[in-house]
């Protein structure tokens, strides 16, 4: 019997409605073939899981091309038509017995409000349909009915803090390959919840620990499949934002399991809203001295929440202050590191930097000196979370404004490893103070040198929804008052 052969491969990237950059081919990272699989073997992202599960069981997976970006603003057209028109290639070859797709969901293009859908349509229409098509999707995908009616089994992670990547993609294949062998049929029940999670949604605490807990054991127990809780990324204006439950049953949909988690959620729905503290209580215990330095995460303006990451709110605060240690704070600008080039190491510039994207935070004026530049840099992450990954950085310069030293990029970043720091010649480790633009996923690389903490700001990734200029996603919790029941999605509806 010939070996059975998967398609897998797509884009990955989450988009932010409100960041006006666009998200450029530049900005990913793109392989194909072989050297797809290769690097993806053995590694916990959802394609390494789908490589590993699908070699385990003795199949082979076929890589036409896998586009990954980080966060951002929505992604070009040309660049999705791209990456769609080379799998609908491959998969005209019809060399190959199921589709298995690691995307992330929760992208946007300016002309389409789901990309991840139209590229399972376009795909449904070649292979037609019954061949096996699944998918291993990020926790925070915008689900919609056109995906649900197009794929035969969505898997989303079970983690936030996304830990389980890997074993995403291994449930997507095992779905495709109970398939083949006819040993599942797939029955879906869907509950869609018109709400947001914002800000105490870990799946490590309550209220989400216990509801992930019960759809484990419904799944031990066999009384479904595969199923997943989505907590939709939070920046999407579009319709049918909101949470998702999804539990497949083999033959038979467990509606009732759907129906109690769904229920459950948006029971808690005022439990899943949290808070920060304020900038101001960190500055303050930093000015009183700290034994090592406060690692601070940018609530407001979070790159890997798909903000621009040029926000000067914390800079101002800094600036504001002359009883604070030495600190570090990073500012996506790229004319200002242009004219950091153009002045050279140890110039003394006047600069308006950052400000320019990110909403409440206009430009800052700064005269500094040029401690540290160049036209590139790469960063080697120290880990635990992703170490010795390595990432190639644009052009930077590090301008010091007193003891504020202006970490200045050509492009956003999220900080996610001290190894960014280090790489544009900045000690974290030396810093009292120094700013990330995440919320959370930070604090895992961090803890060897710092005290973490996620600081409330205002911004384009703050979960100050109602500052935010939702239109077309509303109405959704809590920005309206919802007299709401959960209630089974119907397969071939629309929109929620
Ligand atoms: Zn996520």
């Amino acid at each position: 019997m010939a070996k059975t052969r998967i398609l897998a491969g797509g884009i990955a990237q989450e988009s932010h409605s409100f960041n006006p950059v666009p998200t450029d081919r530049s900005r990913f990272s793109i392989r194909t073939g072989r050297d797809a699989v290769e690097t993806a073997r053995g590694t916990n992202s959802v394609l390494g899981g789908i490589v590993d599960a699908a070699e385990e069981a003795g199949a082979e997976v076929v890589v036409p091309t896998i586009f990954r970006a980080q966060s951002g603003g929505p992604v070009k057209d040309a660049v999705f038509a791209e990456m769609r028109d080379q799998m609908c290639d491959a998969a005209r070859r019809g060399d190959f017995d199921a589709v298995v797709l690691p995307l992330h969901g929760g992208m946007l293009t300016p002309s389409l409000e789901d990309p991840e859908g139209a590229l399972m349509t376009a795909l449904r229409a070649i292979v037609g349909p019954d061949l096996p098509m699944t998918a291993g999707f990020d926790l925070h995908a915008h689900v919609t009915p056109e995906i649900l009616a197009r794929c035969d089994l969505l898997a989303g992670y079970h983690t936030n803090p996304h830990g389980d990547q890997g074993p995403t993609g291994r449930r997507a294949v095992r779905a495709a390959l109970d398939m083949l062998q006819g040993r599942l049929r797939p029955a879906l029940a869907a509950v869609h919840l018109p709400m947001l999670t914002l800000g105490n949604d870990r799946t490590d605490e309550e209220p989400l620990r216990s509801l992930h807990a019960l759809a484990r054991a419904a799944v031990e127990a066999g009384a479904a499949y595969d199923v997943s809780i989505f907590n939709a990324q939070q920046f999407l204006d579009v319709r049918g934002l909101g949470q998702w439950v999804l539990a497949y049953g083999n033959g038979a949909a467990p509606d009732a399991l759907a129906l109690e988690l769904a229920q459950a959620l948006w029971d808690e729905r005022h439990a899943l809203i949290g808070t920060y503290p304020p900038l101001d209580e960190s500055l303050d215990r930093a000015a009183r001295g700290t034994e090592r330095p406060l690692i601070l995460g940018d609530q407001g303006d979070r790159v890997a929440g798909g903000s621009p990451g040029d926000g000067t709110y914390v800079l101002r605060a800094l600036l504001a202050r002359d009883d604070l240690p030495p600190s570090a704070v990073p500012i996506a600008d790229a004319a200002a590191v242009q004219a950091c080039l153009r002045a050279g190491l140890g110039a003394t510039v006047t600069l308006t930097v950052g400000g320019r994207y990110s909403t409440a935070s206009p430009p800052v004026t700064v005269t500094g000196e040029i401690v540290s530049c160049g036209a590139s840099a790469e960063v080697t992450y120290a880990g635990p979370a992703d170490a010795g990954t390595r990432i190639g950085l644009g052009g930077y310069a590090v301008l010091r404004v007193g003891r504020v030293h202006v970490v200045l990029t050509e492009h956003p970043y999220s900080y996610l490893d001290p190894g960014y720091f280090r790489a544009m010649g900045v000690d974290p480790a030396a810093m009292g103070i120094v700013i990330t633009r995440s919320g959370y996923h930070f604090t895992l690389n961090y803890a060897a040198i710092g005290d973490c903490v996620t600081v409330d700001t205002p911004g384009m990734t703050s979960y100050r929804v109602q500052d935010l200029p939702f239109t077309v996603a509303r109405p959704f919790f809590p920005l309206d008052d919802l007299d709401h029941r959960p209630r089974l999605h119907v397969r071939g509806s629309g929109v929620p």
